[in-house]
């Protein structure tokens, strides 16, 4: 069977020779916020293999979604491995595989109309007026902003911009 980077040269950006130097020590585990919450402890991310291959990709579960990207995995490994990067990359196949949370497509839409993230409300609007905070900054009317926006999004491997082609 071919291996990931075979199939996919993107898994080449994870420093994967760094990750064959993991000791099985634990203390990305130790520094997680979420271990005892998630499916999948750093520790286990890096060295379950079988779940970077493709056809495994969906029993990651929800707790790759959870990760907070507080990067404490990455800070505490004396070997130099990066946990945090593995999340950071099953993410973008999930995402260009379909695979997400309907919540993360959602605010992945308002987020390439917008330039924002959740988009903006009456109730928004009240609370800013009554703190005397103005109007919302419209990004969308920004040009540059929201080519900013757009190769964000291709980078997290927003399926709708993935037809471009490229790498931005
Ligand atoms: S801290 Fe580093 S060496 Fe230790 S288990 Fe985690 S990734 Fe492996
Ligand atoms: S980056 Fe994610 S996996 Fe790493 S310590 Fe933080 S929450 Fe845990």
């Amino acid at each position: 069977m071919a291996s990931v980077e075979e199939r996919d040269p993107r898994w080449e950006r994870l420093d994967r020779t760094r990750m064959n130097f993991c000791i099985q020590c634990g203390r990305c585990t130790s520094a997680c916020p979420l271990a005892t919450e998630i499916d999948y402890s750093p520790r286990q991310k890096v060295n379950e293999e079988r779940l970077l291959e493709g056809e495994n990709m969906d029993e990651w579960g929800a707790s790759v979604w959870t990760c907070l990207a507080c990067y404490n995995c990455n800070e505490t490994c004396e070997q130099g491995v990066h946990a945090a990067s593995v999340v950071r990359m099953v993410r973008q196949r999930l995402f260009e595989m379909g695979l997400a949370p309907e919540g993360i497509n959602k605010v992945a839409a308002e987020f390439s109309r917008s330039g924002m993230a959740f988009p903006v409300t009456g109730f928004t609007r009240k609370m800013r007026k009554e703190m005397d905070l103005g109007n919302v900054p419209t990004t969308a009317a920004d040009p540059k902003a929201m080519e900013e926006v757009r190769i964000l999004l291709k980078r997290a491997r927003y399926p709708p911009l993935l037809e471009e082609g490229g790498e931005d």
